[in-house]
Order: structure tokens, then C-alpha cells, then sequence
């Protein structure tokens, strides 16, 4: 048998960052008290009609358009019929064969379509009572479902890409893509089949990953599934999977339904969406530079190392924060290095976002220069940046207040030198005897007295020269 190649194709579901609903007029919040956001229309009264959020649309065309997608000027919305205790209409509106966009591309994958639809509600089960609840705060809910092309072929390249997707839809700012909250979901198929076979092979569906690195697991826990049945010579049978994150598993859900079992037809409530060119190049002018372009001119302008590019442009404001500390201190190697080590590190432990830091990029240019400049130490500049986290006042300031400038700490070294060698004599006396051992006793000591005032190089200078 040839060498099975692994075929994925995914499809994923993201919540669009508006204020209201799809088709009415309820909020969106995260967490509010369960069904308080719900009126006739998400409830699927009689009568009540959907009207459409124009603020999803422009969401929506913006993902598209970030997709490098071909937006249809007149998409229609469609009912897909089913029945499930979260979908009291009895239907989802959604698009179907006349979606918003079609035939984009992303990292080499091709994107199949993306279009607009409204979520469901919330079951939720308890397990003690075995009763279940139905929240319908998600019900109506805007989203866009994005369909890529089978153009996947390993559970790495899948996680790569969903990381760029989510990055770029943050860029775009069309959705936050928090998959605790729900706001990103993600369903992947997948299939494998020989170098010389003409046709895909038989698909399964999986569901509920909570995460990119769940993804990653259930898709490289199914290869190995489908490949250990196809090699015994059997056949993969077409299914929906649920991943079980805790016990690394796959379980059944149930088998897979065909378009026609929706029984899809155009809402008759709603009319065709249409977007004229103008609207549609009025949104496309507004769109941000692209992550895959921010990171080729970051490495072209600035000369910067791949790794340090695809930190800086994680997010886009940790990169409209470097480009300003670069121009300030004109050294884009340093204010990179301050970012990626200090910054990041006191964004992660105090769980902040960068405008929450309390150093302005300007300020962090500043201290950057202080540096170059000779006037400040490396070592004193981190406890400035410390301070500048907690006062909010300039560097400069900060380096006269806390005595930290080279010149006065050059003769406090001294000073520090020579306390240090008239107190532990006995010691230098052994020093001198040829215990060069003991030369980091002494240093030990005049570090103590500085309180990493002083740069440890030049500590070290200074004790030497002390000592004779
Ligand atoms: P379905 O009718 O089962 O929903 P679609 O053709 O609509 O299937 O495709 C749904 C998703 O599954 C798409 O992302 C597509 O790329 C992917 N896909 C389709 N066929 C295969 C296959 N044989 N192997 C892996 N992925 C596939
Ligand atoms: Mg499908």
C-alpha cells in the first residue's frame, strides 16, 4: 500500500464582536444571567420578524475581505431545519447556496466560503439531577462560519493555521476568537488517503476542541485511528466525533447528516442581502495592514530576526507599541529585545494588556536611549522600568531620584570599593596572599551595598583596581 497522506479541511465558527444580535435587538454579553438577553424574535414567537444587524454585515465583510474572498454582491439567508431543545424556532437562519464570500486563501489554504449565520442557545446538564437547562442568551447570536478546502495535510499545519486565522480576525478586529467563551469553535475533518488514489477517502467529522492544542491532539489521535483501519485493510466509517480532552479519546456522536436532511429553503422573512461595490470598497479601505504584510516589512525595515517578527506582530498592538519605542530610541534591535524579554514577561505576570502597563511607549523609548547613552546601566535600567511600571514618572526622572546615573554611581562604586576593603581587610590581606578565590566574596559584598544600583561589569573594574 502507498504512503497515507492525512486531508483535513476545517470549518469554524466565530463569534462576531457586535453590540446586538443577528436579527434583533438583544445584547450579546458574555455571562449575564441566563435568559434575560431573549425577546420574541430569538424565541421564535409567531409573527415576530427578524430584522438584520447592519453591524454584523460589515464584521463579516471585513473577515471576508481579510480572507482575500470574492464577496457576492447578493447573498441570501436560508432555513435549516432541524429539531434541538437549544433551537426554539425549529430552524437556524444561515446562508447556503448563495453565501456571503467564496474562494479566499489564507497561508496556502484555500478558503472555500464564508458566510453569516445566527448561533443556537446553550444547553446546560447537571450532572447530580440529571436535569438539563436551556439558556437562550446565545440564541440569535452573530457568527461567521468560515469552510477551508481540504488543503490541510498534518495536525501541526492545522494548529499553525487556525493561530494565523485567529490572529487575523483579531487584527481585523471582528471578533475577540475567545475560545472559553465561546466565541471561536472549531470543527475539523479529516481523512486520509494513498499518493495515487484520485478521490479524497471517507471523512470523519470531530467536535468540541476547546482549544488549538486540543485540535492539534484529536486530529493527530484520528490519523493514527483511521490510518491503523485503513492498513488492516478495513473502512473508515463516515461519522461525528466528539473529542474528549481529558481522557485523550474519541467518542461517537452520531452519524452524519446530509444537506437534505435541513430541508434548506430561502427565508421568506428576509430579503437578499446586498452589498453594492461602493459599500463594499468603502469597508475594504478601512481594513489594517495584514499580519503576513506587517511581518515581511517588520523584517524588511527594520532588519529584525524571524523570531522576534513573529513575536512583535502576536498582536497588533504589541506592534504599533514596538514601532513606537523603535523610533523613539532609534535602535528597533533594543526596543525589541525590551519588549520581548521585560515588557511581555511583566504583561504575563501581571495579566495586563499593554495599555494597561502604565509605561508609555515613548517613556520605554526613552529609558532605551538612557542606556545607549551611557547614562544609565543595563542593571539599573530594569529597576527603572520596575518603578516606571508602579509611578508612571519619566525615566529620567527616575534615574536622579533613585541616584542611579552612571556618573553618581561611578563614584558611589569607588566609594562602595573601598568601604567594602577596609571593613573585610583579613580578607584582602588573604587576597593579596594569592586566594584569588576570594575575589568574589568581595564583589559579592560591594553588590550588597549597591542594591543593583551597580552594573556588575563595571563593579567588577572598579573592586580590581581598588584592590591594586
Ligand atoms: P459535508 O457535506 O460533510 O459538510 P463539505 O464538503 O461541506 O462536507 O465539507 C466540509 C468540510 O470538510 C470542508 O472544510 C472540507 O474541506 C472538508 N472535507 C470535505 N471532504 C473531506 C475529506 N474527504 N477529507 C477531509 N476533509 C474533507
Ligand atoms: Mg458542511
Amino acid at each position: 500500500m502507498s504512503e497515507l497522506e492525512p486531508v483535513i479541511g476545517l470549518e469554524i465558527h466565530v463569534q462576531l464582536k457586535t453590540r446586538t444580535k443577528l436579527f434583533c435587538g438583544d445584547a450579546t454579553d458574555f455571562g449575564a444571567e441566563p435568559n434575560t438577553h431573549v425577546c420574541p424574535v430569538c424565541l421564535g414567537l409567531p409573527g415576530a420578524l427578524p430584522v438584520l444587524n447592519a453591524a454584523a454585515v460589515g464584521l463579516a465583510l471585513r473577515a471576508a475581505l481579510g480572507l482575500d474572498c470574492t464577496i457576492h454582491g447578493e447573498s441570501v439567508f436560508a432555513r435549516k431545519n432541524y429539531f434541538y431543545p437549544d433551537l426554539p424556532k425549529g430552524y437556524q437562519i444561515t446562508q447556503f447556496d448563495r453565501p456571503l464570500a467564496t474562494a479566499g486563501s489564507l497561508e496556502g489554504v484555500h478558503i472555500r466560503r464564508i458566510h453569516l449565520e445566527e448561533d443556537a442557545g446553550k444547553l446546560l446538564h447537571d450532572r447530580l439531577s440529571r436535569r438539563t437547562a436551556i439558556d437562550l442568551n446565545r440564541a440569535g447570536v452573530p457568527l461567521v462560519e468560515i469552510v477551508t478546502e481540504p488543503d490541510i495535510h498534518s495536525a501541526q499545519q492545522a494548529r499553525a493555521f487556525l493561530n494565523r486565522l485567529k490572529q487575523l480576525l483579531q487584527y481585523l478586529d471582528v471578533s475577540d476568537c475567545d475560545m472559553e467563551k465561546g466565541s471561536l469553535r472549531v470543527d475539523a475533518n479529516v481523512s486520509l488517503r494513498g499518493a495515487d488514489d484520485a478521490q479524497l477517502g471517507t471523512k470523519t467529522e470531530l467536535k468540541n476542541m476547546n482549544s488549538f492544542a486540543n485540535t492539534e491532539r484529536a486530529l493527530a489521535f484520528e490519523i493514527e485511528r483511521q490510518r491503523a483501519i485503513l492498513e488492516a485493510g478495513g473502512a473508515v466509517v463516515q461519522q461525528t466525533l466528539q473529542w474528549d480532552a481529558v481522557n485523550s479519546q474519541i467518542h461517537p456522536m452520531r452519524s452524519k447528516e446530509e444537506s437534505q436532511d435541513y430541508r434548506y429553503f430561502p427565508d421568506p422573512d428576509l430579503p437578499p442581502l446586498i452589498l453594492t461595490e461602493p459599500e463594499i470598497e468603502s469597508v475594504r479601505a478601512t481594513l489594517p495592514e495584514r499580519p503576513s504584510a506587517k511581518a515581511e516589512r517588520f523584517a524588511r525595515t527594520y532588519g529584525l530576526p524571524a523570531y522576534d517578527v513573529d513575536v512583535l506582530i502576536a498582536s497588533v498592538d504589541v506592534a504599533d507599541y514596538f514601532e513606537r519605542v523603535a523610533r523613539r530610541c532609534g535602535d528597533a534591535k533594543a526596543a525589541s529585545n525590551w519588549i520581548m524579554t521585560y515588557v511581555l514577561s511583566a504583561l504575563n505576570t501581571r495579566g495586563i494588556r499593554i495599555a494597561e502597563l502604565g509605561v508609555s511607549a515613548e517613556a520605554l523609548g526613552e529609558l532605551i536611549a538612557l542606556v545607549n547613552g551611557g547614562a544609565v546601566s543595563m542593571t539599573a535600567a530594569r529597576r527603572v522600568f520596575a518603578q516606571m511600571q508602579e509611578t508612571g514618572q519619566p525615566p529620567a526622572q527616575l534615574v536622579q531620584q533613585l541616584g542611579l546615573s552612571q556618573v553618581s554611581v561611578e563614584e558611589q562604586i569607588a566609594l562602595w570599593a573601598s568601604e567594602v576593603t577596609t571593613e573585610h581587610a583579613d580578607v584582602v590581606a588573604r587576597y593579596r596572599a594569592g586566594d584569588a578565590r576570594l575575589f568574589g566574596f568581595l564583589m559579592g559584598e560591594l553588590m550588597k551595598k549597591s542594591h543593583g544600583k551597580a552594573d556588575p561589569r563595571r563593579a567588577s573594574e572598579v573592586m580590581r583596581a581598588t584592590l591594586g
